[in-house]
C-alpha cells in the first residue's frame, strides 16, 4: 500500500529525515511514535508530497509519489488529517462533511450514516459551526470529513493533541473500526501507550531516523520504549 525506501527529506536544504524506510500494508494500523521534533510530522508531510524527498523513494499503491501532488493523492485515496485539522470553521458539521465528499468524485466507501454512527456527537450537532466545537469534536469532524472522501490509506497526525482523556478514548476506539472496513491507517502519536495498544506494527523515530521497529505489542513491552515513551 505504502512503501518508503531510505527516504531523506527536510526543509530548505536541511535534512530532517535520514534514510527512513517503512511500509503500511492493506488494512493495517501502523504507528510512528517518538519525542517532540523527532520528525513524525515531517514523515507524513513527505509522504503526501508537501516536503521534498532529497533521496530515496515514496511509493503509494506501487506508484511514485511526486512533490506537490497532494490533491492528486487524495483523489487516489491517500488522505492526511493534519494536526491542526484545517476544518472550514464558518461551515457547519454537515457542510464540512460534504466538502470531504468532494475531494474524491465517484465511489464512496462509507455512507454518511455509518460515519455519523462512528461519532454520534457529530450527528447531534449537524448544524453547529465547526469553529464553535471543542478540540475533540473538531478532531472527530476532521476524521469524519476525511472518511467522506473514501480513503484507502488514512494518515492521522497526533489525533489526541488537546483532547480530554474521554474524547481521546472515543477517537482511539474509532480507529480500529475504520480499519475493520478495510482502510489502512498510519498514525503519528506522542501518546505511545494508547497508540501501541491499537496498532499492528510500529516505528520509533529518533532524531529523524528509525531507531526501532516491530510488532506494536512487542515494542510496548520493550524496555527502551517503556523508559523513553511509556513512563518507565
Ligand atoms: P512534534 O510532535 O513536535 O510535532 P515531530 O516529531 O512531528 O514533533 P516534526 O514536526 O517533523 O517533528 O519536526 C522535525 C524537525 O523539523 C524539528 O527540528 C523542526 O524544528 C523541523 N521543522 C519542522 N517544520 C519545519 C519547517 N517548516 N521549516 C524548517 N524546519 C522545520
Amino acid at each position: 500500500m505504502l512503501e518508503l525506501t531510505s527516504v531523506s527529506s527536510g526543509y530548505h536544504g536541511l535534512e530532517i529525515l535520514h534514510e527512513v524506510s517503512l511500509t503500511v500494508g492493506p488494512a493495517e494500523i501502523v504507528a510512528i511514535v517518538g519525542a517532540n521534533g523527532a520528525g513524525k510530522s515531517t514523515t507524513l508531510k513527505t509522504i503526501v508530497g508537501e516536503v521534498r524527498v532529497q533521496s530515496g523513494s515514496v511509493r503509494y499503491q506501487d506508484q511514485p509519489v511526486g512533490f506537490g501532488k497532494t490533491h492528486a493523492l487524495a483523489r487516489r485515496g491517500l488522505m492526511l488529517v493534519p494536526e491542526h485539522r484545517e476544518l472550514f470553521g464558518s461551515l457547519t458539521v454537515m457542510e464540512n462533511l460534504r466538502m470531504g465528499a468532494r475531494a474524491r468524485s465517484g465511489r464512496t466507501r462509507f455512507e454518511e450514516d455509518w460515519i455519523l454512527g462512528l461519532f454520534p456527537i457529530l450527528a447531534e450537532r449537524r448544524t453547529q459551526l465547526a469553529e464553535t466545537m471543542s478540540g475533540g469534536q473538531q478532531q472527530m469532524l476532521a476524521i469524519a470529513r476525511a472518511l467522506m472522501s473514501a480513503p484507502e490509506l488514512l494518515m492521522l497526525d497526533e489525533p489526541s493533541t488537546g483532547l480530554s482523556p474521554l474524547l481521546t478514548e472515543a477517537v482511539f476506539r474509532a480507529i480500529p473500526a475504520i480499519r475493520d472496513e478495510g482502510v489502512s491507517i498510519l498514525i503519528v502519536e506522542q501518546n505511545a501507550g494508547q497508540v501501541l495498544a491499537i496498532a499492528d506494527r510500529a516505528y520509533v523515530l529518533e532524531s529523524g531516523s528509525v531507531a526501532l521497529e516491530g510488532a506494536a505489542s512487542e515494542l510496548a513491552s520493550d524496555d527502551r520504549v517503556r523508559s523513553a515513551y511509556l513512563g518507565g
